[in-house]
């Protein structure tokens, strides 16, 4: 199962796998997930956690390069 929101989808902070499984003994929907490639364990809020950070770096980077083009002089 992947862990999403809109576009982003979270992925695992040592592999960087985007697939997670619920952990043993978790009742639907699961709080705590295991990673699919490396059985990192991780809690399903730290996971929103890091789409929101990623949906506020990109919010940033957006703005951040609009900013530059406003600035840039005419050609
Ligand atoms: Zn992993």
């Amino acid at each position: 199962m992947r862990i999403c929101v809109g576009h982003i989808t979270a992925c695992c902070d040592q592999c960087g796998c985007e697939d997670f499984q619920p952990a043993p003994g978790e009742t639907t929907p699961a709080q705590e997930l295991v990673c699919f490639g490396c059985g990192l364990r991780a809690a399903r809020c730290a996971l929103l956690m890091q789409i929101a950070d990623a949906t506020v770096r990109r919010a940033e980077a957006f703005l951040d390069s609009s900013r530059r083009q406003r600035k840039a002089p005419p050609r």
